[in-house]
């Protein structure tokens, strides 16, 4: 069986296409091979061996050992060096490299092949013994942590010691000697900790290598961030084994990593970090400050320190002629690590950019614009629910501020909340209500779950690759870094900040990531332009889309904020949500409480004006867009009061007595009131409601159409219906109020009657219901919650459980379940269609703005889509990325 596959000189087998098997890492790696780039060779092990090393007891397959022997032949060949030689000796680098991107959550070795006798060799052969020496202090530090076990912390304290006591500030400083003696040191270590020498061996270097990348894959970080970033965990990793290239060989080595574009504004310059006589970890690490890569990077960093440009102006061209030929090949925005071996440029790595959702926008529009994708490859770049982070506000820059800090702009958007100084500080705050900003030296991944329950983050070192910086740009949310004039004094607590500020844990702060400024209590914000790149991108998601996209908005202000995000029309208002405003709820309680019917429609003629000036705002705002009204729908006890205290409190308000308001809400009690009296069971029982909210609703139709020159588009929805016999008895209702209107004013209003299809038994019938039914809304919340069986306000209590044993993957109130729910949609959809061809069919649930379940109502030929106003650019997207 083959579990290898080979790069270098000019050629590779595999190819970016075969990521799964490669691992993204070792595809691109081919890709660039294949490309005639210059990529020191190497070999990887394919994913599939890691799902064999976890099968088969943590072990690696007989048939693997001679296949990587005969790649790393063909390395000597083409170096011209020796695995363990005694004189120019091969050096290796072992890297994972998993399917999708997992930055820093598996492990790596370098300088692999070292020992007491090739570190002499090394040396002779570069005559350079503090290289060589250097390079294996780091092997032994790297391996150990990797392969071993042993925390890498222990062997930084030795160093710094060892730094302290000869006086020097810098790794660099240590001398061949010196380091030598570290070695010697770190050495010692080992025996005392492990209680066994460190392996001499290259070649049992090697395997222990290659398994502790493997096992990598199932560490408590690695699996966090899978199941975080839903990558399953049958992909397993691959395993890259490369020819060493050094950028710690002098001062005309170097290493570095560069964004093809800039991944925060999505500005087309190279922008990156390098440093010179290093090798890969150091620039990550943020333990030196890097230095730019280009002058212009150097001049607006403020940076007194040489760019590359500068430094080694012929490396630096030939890196920007790669940059340029790399993102042509890939169309899109690349993310690259290089070294520099005395002069001559390597490439590491290449895979597309983790980016801001502004610098996604931005390079998706200017690509168009090159001439590099087309419009519909732009709509489909951007992904939907990360339109989210554009309505992210920023600070108000009209307001007085007090700026206590800066630090590097590594991920856009503005946020305030309390100081939490570790992790656990934050993720408590966070499950008691309250917003927190993680404030630390740096991040490491064993942070995640504390950047996740702040609002911001904000360390003290570090640049715009560090793992704060990148984490949050993958999380949306805004992240300052590198703030160099600020400290964090762990011992009292507090962040000390310049001109003798102090601030304590639990202080507010607020976090700018858009100018990197830190500033002191919680500031006001304003909400983001949607225009521009936005704007643009929407023109193409609008043109490639099929379905419209309308909003669910109760009120006037939610009615604005739809038309200005793009809905096309309200495809739900709840009428009952402009029942609970101030005096209403008492009018309502007068109509629930009365004893008769006489004495409901006294309380309805007051009701009737209220709604019907509502109405007649919505339909003035949505300008002959249409409009979907559902009568009311939840049970009626919903407005009444619970407690004893409030019932006490309503009876006092009400001039009733207390004894009779108690009685009634106990005759309204419901032992299941989401199954119980609600819905069109209200209508029927109590037709005068339906009769007013109709009347409402007509003459609202004819004052508007007035006043706005433009015909309403009306719909109106009965809910929860499972019979079509009781969608007649209320259309026949609201027929009644159409005509009653009609004559009375000699204004008709069209209309069309339609259903909420939210009970599985309407689904079943609905050829039958489309018989009287012109249109169907899908209420995929009701229907979810009565397809499974689940309550829908109890979920929560168990669906976490139900995701972390993994019985689900999704909550199905959040995205669709489409075996089952979408099964009884696109049934209903089908059957409704059958008996009446041109039936209107949309959805209108939560899950009408998730882009999955988007996705799914374009497949079955749903005609729109409604959702909350915020999601609705979200919507447009996603429909149009399921239309392309
Ligand atoms: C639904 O059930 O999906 C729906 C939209 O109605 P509501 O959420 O108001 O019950
Ligand atoms: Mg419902």
């Amino acid at each position: 069986r083959k579990w290898v596959y080979r790069f270098g000189g000019g050629k590779a087998e595999g190819s970016a296409a075969d990521v799964a098997m490669l691992g993204g890492k070792g595809a691109n790696l081919a890709e660039m091979a294949n490309l005639g780039l210059p990529v020191p060779p190497g070999l990887t092990i394919l994913t599939d061996a890691c799902a064999w090393y976890f099968a088969n007891n943590c072990s690696l397959p007989e048939d693997l050992k001679a296949q990587v022997l005969a790649g790393i032949a063909g390395m000597e060949a083409e170096t011209g060096r020796t695995f363990g030689g005694s004189s120019k000796p091969l050096l290796l680098s072992i890297r994972s490299g998993a399917r999708a991107s997992m930055p820093g959550m598996m492990d790596t070795v370098l300088n692999l092949g070292l020992n007491d006798e090739t570190v002499q060799a090394l040396g002779n052969d570069a005559a350079d013994a503090r290289f060589a020496w250097d390079s294996y202090r780091r092997f032994i530090q790297m391996y150990a942590d990797v392969v071993m076990g042993i925390d890498h912390e222990i062997f930084e304290e030795v160093l710094e010691d060892e730094k302290a006591r000869r006086g020097h500030d810098y790794d660099t400083d240590l001398s061949a000697f010196e380091l030598e003696h570290v070695v010697g040191l770190y050495k010692r270590l080992i025996e005392e900790e492990f209680g066994e020498t460190f392996p001499q061996d290259p070649h049992v270097q090697l395997w222990g290598a290659i398994a502790a990348v493997f096992a990598s894959w199932m560490n408590p970080r690695a699996v966090t961030y899978r199941s975080l970033h839903r990558i399953p965990e049958q992909w397993g990793t691959a395993v890259n084994v490369q020819a060493m290239v050094f950028g710690n060989h002098g001062s005309s080595s170097a290493t570095g990593v560069a964004f093809t574009r800039n991944p925060s504004t999505g500005e087309r310059a190279l922008y990156g970090e390098f440093l010179v006589n290093a090798q890969g970890e150091d620039v990550v690490s943020g333990i030196r400050t890097p230095q730019s890569l280009t002058e212009e990077g150097r001049l607006s960093s403020g940076s007194d320190k040489p760019s590359m440009e500068k430094l080694m102006p012929e490396a630096f061209r030939q890196f920007v002629s790669i940059c340029d030929r790399l993102e042509a090949h890939y169309r899109d925005m690349q993310d690259v690590e290089f070294t520099v071996e005395r002069g001559k440029l390597w490439m590491l790595q290449t895979r597309a950019g983790k980016r801001t959702t502004r610098a996604a926008m931005k390079i998706a529009v200017d690509m168009v614009g090159e001439g590099l994708i087309s419009e519909e490859d732009a709509v489909s770049r951007i992904e939907p629910s990360s339109l989210d982070q554009l309505l992210h506000p920023t600070i108000d820059q009209r307001v007085e501020r007090s700026v206590i800090g800066s630090g590097l702009p590594a991920s856009p958007g503005a946020a305030a909340g309390e100081i939490a100084f570790t992790a656990e500080e934050a993720v408590v705050a966070e499950a008691e209500g309250r917003k927190v900003v993680l404030v630390r030296v740096e991040t490491s991944p064993e942070d995640i779950h504390g950047m996740h329950a702040a609002e911001a983050i904000l360390t003290t070192r570090g640049g715009m690759t560090s793992h704060a910086a990148v984490v949050a740009r993958g999380m949306g949310i805004p992240c300052v870094v590198g703030a160099g004039n600020m400290r964090v004094d762990l011992r009292h607590e507090q962040l000390v900040c310049p001109g003798g500020i102090i601030l304590k844990k639990g202080d507010m702060v607020t976090v700018d990531g858009s100018s990197g400024h830190v500033l002191k209590g919680s500031v006001p914000m304003i909400q983001p332009e949607l225009s521009g790149d936005f704007g643009r991108l929407m023109e193409w998601a609008d043109k490639a889309r099929r379905m419209t996209v309308r909003a669910n908005a109760d009120t006037p202000a939610d009615a604005h904020a739809a038309r200005s995000f793009g809905a096309e029309g309200i495809g739900l208002c709840r009428t009952e949500h402009m029942f609970f405003d101030g005096e209403r709820i008492h009018v309502m309680r007068e109509m629930i409480l009365a004893e008769d019917e006489a004495g409901r429609r006294a309380a309805l003629a007051k009701l009737l004006p209220m709604q019907r000036s509502d109405f007649t705002d919505l339909f003035s705002i949505m300008h002959g867009l249409p409009v979907t009204i559902r009568l009311l729908d939840p049970p009626l006890h919903e407005f009444l009061p619970k407690s004893e205290e409030e019932v006490e409190e309503v009876a006092a308000a009400m001039q009733m007595e207390a004894g009779f308001l108690r009685r009634r809400v106990e005759a309204l009690h419901e032992f299941n009131p989401m199954l119980g009296h609600r819905g069109c069971r209200l209508a029927i029982s109590y037709p005068e409601i339906a009769e007013m909210q109709a009347r409402a609703i007509f003459e609202a139709a004819i004052a508007a159409a007035r006043e706005t020159g433009e015909a309403v588009a009306l719909e109106i929805l009965v809910p929860l219906v499972s019979l079509r016999s009781e969608l007649d008895y209320v259309k026949g209702s609201i027929d009644r109020i159409s005509a009653q209107v009609a004559r009375e004013t000699g204004v008709r209003i069209d209309y069309l009657a339609g259903t909420m299809i939210e009970l599985p038994r309407a689904a079943i019938r609905a050829h039958v219901i489309a018989e009287t039914a012109q249109f169907f809304s899908f209420g995929t919340n009701d229907l979810t919650q009565t397809t499974f069986g689940i309550s829908r306000d109890d979920a929560a209590g168990f669906i976490p459980t139900y995701q972390r044993k993994g019985i689900i993957d999704q909550d199905p109130f959040v995205s669709l379940d489409l075996d089952g729910v979408g099964e009884l949609i696109s049934l209903a959809a089908e059957r409704g269609r059958k008996t009446r061809g041109d039936l209107k069919l949309g959805i209108c649930g939560e899950h009408g703005g998730d882009p999955t379940s988007i996705t799914f109502c374009e497949e079955i030929g749903l005609d729109y889509v409604s959702c909350s106003p915020f999601r609705v650019p979200i919507a447009r997207l996603a429909a149009a990325q399921a239309a392309i």
